[in-house]
């Protein structure tokens, strides 16, 4: 089915257990029937997602919560009532009957209501939908539709809303435990949950040689990663650019230095953000896919200031992707 199409058509083929890729604010997602066991297991088969990596359901209003939990707190009901419709994921103990394939056998469930309209008209004509980023595991989320026919070809239905409007992942909350702390930082920054519910949420920490693994087990895979080498931009790196005589193979991602190779850039490619983490959170997938296409080898990225990371903006967020873009995990989460 090709666009533009009602979207009760694509609210039937949910229904009926088929997936449908879909916009939000936050990336493209890879939508199914959240109580449809054999829709959910063809998202992971689709994405090629590790079983263990469980989804986060949508939902259209704060009356479908009640279907997946019954342990809400003040804390969690404040969060949801200023964030949502919002770029917040809250995790609850799960009810008995939330299946398993859903939250990957884990006793807890995620839960967002996204803040787009087509998103949120979907949702109510089919119900809640489990909906991973509609990128094949390990790529860069999508943000565009284009990212997700360069994934699937045009072998999915898909809803076209032009290019999402933050172009980052929620931020991922855990409130089943106290005090609740954040499994994936996003958009929705901590100094911001702090601001509304008194309470500074810490980062839940992973490292690969922890036995029992990850407390969300999104933490343990490295992706968000185009083809070409991202590597953080070092003193190094500013060395052999500046000694190289063919450049043509690499783009460096700046947002407060100026640029620090000399001219001419002998093909360097060059971006330049000037400290609007908005912008650079909105384009970074969508650079890292260009980047592909222009045949970029090596992508170069300056480093974060911790002090940025405590203003309102999504900084930490991007050093997460970045750092799992690089393929670090374990000092990230
Ligand atoms: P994605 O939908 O691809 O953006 O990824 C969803 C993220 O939410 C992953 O990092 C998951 O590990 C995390 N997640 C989903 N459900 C749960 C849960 N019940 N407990 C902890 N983390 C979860
Ligand atoms: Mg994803």
């Amino acid at each position: 089915m090709s666009s533009p199409a009602p979207i009760e058509s694509y609210a039937e083929l949910l229904k009926q257990g088929n997936l449908v890729v879909f916009p939000t604010e936050t990336v493209y997602g890879l939508g199914a029937s959240a109580w449809n066991p054999k829709a959910v297991q063809q998202i992971f088969k689709t994405k090629g997602r590790p079983g263990d990596n469980p989804l986060i359901v949508h939902i259209s209003s704060i009356d479908m919560v009640k279907q997946f939990t019954d342990q809400v707190s003040g804390r969690a009901r404040t969060l949801m009532q200023k964030f949502w419709p919002g770029p917040l994921t809250l995790v609850f103990p799960k009810k008995p009957g939330v299946l398993d394939a859903v939250t990957a056998g884990l006793d807890t469930v995620a839960l967002r209501m996204p803040d787009h309209p087509i998103a949120l008209q979907l949702i109510e004509l089919a119900g809640p939908l489990v909906a991973p980023s509609a990128n094949k595991s390990g790529r860069p989320s999508p943000t565009r539709a284009e990212h997700i026919r360069s994934d699937y070809g045009n072998s999915l239905p898909l809803i076209d809303g032009g290019e999402c409007d933050l172009g980052l992942e929620s931020t991922v909350i855990d409130m089943s435990v106290n005090p609740p702390v954040i499994l994936r930082p996003g958009y929705i920054t901590a100094k911001q949950i702090e601001e509304a519910c008194g309470f500074h949420p810490e980062m839940a920490t992973y490292s690969a040689s922890d036995s029992s693994g990850p407390k969300s087990p999104g933490m343990k895979y490295t992706h968000y990663a185009p083809k070409a080498k991202v590597e953080w931009l070092s003193t190094e790196h500013i060395t052999l650019l500046n000694a190289s005589s063919d450049n043509s193979g690499s783009l460096i991602v700046l947002h407060s230095m100026d640029n620090p190779v000399n001219q001419p850039h002998k093909g360097l490619k060059v971006m330049h953000f000037n400290s609007d983490y908005r912008r650079l959170a909105h384009q970074l997938y969508d650079c890292f896919r260009k980047a592909d296409f222009d045949k970029v080898k090596r992508i170069y990225i300056e480093p974060f200031n911790d002090e940025l990371i405590k203003e309102n903006q999504p900084v930490e967020a991007l050093q997460n992707r970045i750092s799992k873009a690089t393929g670090s995990r374990s000092s990230q989460l």
